[in-house]
């Protein structure tokens, strides 16, 4: 009889499903080739591994059963065909993942909570709070059930859905091993973003051990003084102190920072801001992405008018700070983060 304590062979990569397999007294063969059937061609299901024994699979059944995210509600974008999924997991816990098409690819937005700590105030995610982190395999069943629904092949990710990534470290680290494998989806470190908002002693370790995916930054502010009004973190970290962070960052790494700032009508998107914004960031090797603030109901923050996204942008450029205005994707679905998911409980908190 096999234990029951084993670990889930979706948060395994290849190497360890062989010593996993090894350890349950199977062959290591057997490990790759579960590892295979999950990572490479996307199953869901023991029954679908054909080329393990009978007995072995109804074993398996028994002492790890898939935990696999289930859709519980698709959005389609009329605009722009970007996709948003709701997915069940087993637990009940509701997790969002959204599918954006550009001309280099697919991209698919990852979650790496269920809710969230932080508390950022423009933020959807975090409105009802933390629930729990998601495992490696969690994020990776996304992925493919996406690429499974939609019959698509998903070239990017950025972990940019519910979560703060740097919260629940050594799982994203593995979700982005795993990507990576040769025999498995094969994603080069190039094609992967991970966005924080910026919590220290995580973001000095990713410089010392991170693959070379891209980090993005949410700063959102010139100072500290605008930066706490949006978000909690600022009470605990200093831009001084996250800056020198990422100095240390683009040092070590010889990699470009992405900043990621919302522009809140009024709060961070006058001329002035974006003077002291470039000032503080002239010496950083860096680009900064401006997004207007996507409304979210419960939150009070709009994003500001095209003219004044552009002016902000102009002084920027002006100042010599690479930047881009993000384009908005997915606006008529609940494209902010944790925005379906909050709808989606509401209403069948209203209508079981
Ligand atoms: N916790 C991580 C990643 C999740 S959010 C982080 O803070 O970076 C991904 C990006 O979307 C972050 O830059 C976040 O600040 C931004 N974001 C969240 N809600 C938003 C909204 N309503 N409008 C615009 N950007 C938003």
């Amino acid at each position: 009889m096999m234990q029951t304590n084993i670990a889930s062979w979706m948060d395994l990569a290849e190497a360890e499903a062989a010593d996993q397999a090894k350890a349950l007294g199977l062959a290591a063969f057997r490990g790759r080739q579960i590892w295979s059937w999950l990572h490479l061609k996307h199953v869901t299901s023991y029954d679908q591994m054909t080329d393990l024994p009978q007995a072995l699979r109804a074993e398996l059944e028994q002492s790890a059963p898939l935990q696999m995210p289930v859709a519980a509600g698709v959005q389609r974008s009329k605009i722009d065909g970007t996709v948003k999924y709701l997915f069940e997991m087993p637990d009940g816990c509701l997790i969002e993942s959204v599918l954006m098409r550009y001309q280099h690819g697919y991209t698919v937005c990852v979650s790496s909570q269920v809710g969230c700590k932080m508390g950022c105030k423009f933020c959807a995610s975090t409105l009802d709070g933390w629930e729990r982190d998601l495992l490696p395999g969690e994020m990776l069943g996304q992925v493919y059930a996406i690429e499974r629904e939609e019959q698509v092949q998903v070239s990017n990710i950025v972990v940019m859905g519910c979560g703060e990534p740097f919260d629940n470290y050594d799982n994203v680290l593995k979700f982005l091993q795993i990507l990576h494998e040769p025999k498995g989806q094969n994603m080069s470190y190039r094609n992967m973003t991970v966005s924080t908002c910026g919590l220290l002693e995580p973001l000095r370790r990713w410089t010392k051990e991170a693959p070379p995916v891209t980090l993005a930054i949410s700063l959102h502010a010139p100072n500290d003084q605008v930066r706490r009004r949006m978000m909690p973190i600022a009470n605990r970290v200093s831009m001084q102190e996250l800056l020198d962070a990422c100095r240390a960052y683009t040092r070590e790494t010889n990699r470009r920072v992405t900043f990621e700032y919302a522009l809140a009508e009024g709060v961070n998107d006058s001329p002035q801001q974006a003077e002291e914004l470039a000032d503080r960031l002239h010496d950083l090797l860096c680009h900064v992405n401006l997004i207007p603030v996507n409304p979210v109901t419960e939150r009070t923050l709009r994003g500001p008018a095209q003219k004044r996204v552009q002016a902000f942008r102009k002084v920027l450029e002006e100042k010599h700070i690479p930047v881009t205005v993000r384009r908005e994707l997915g606006a008529d679905i609940d494209g902010a983060c944790g925005q379906l998911r909050r709808h989606y409980r509401q209403e069948t908190e209203v209508n079981p």
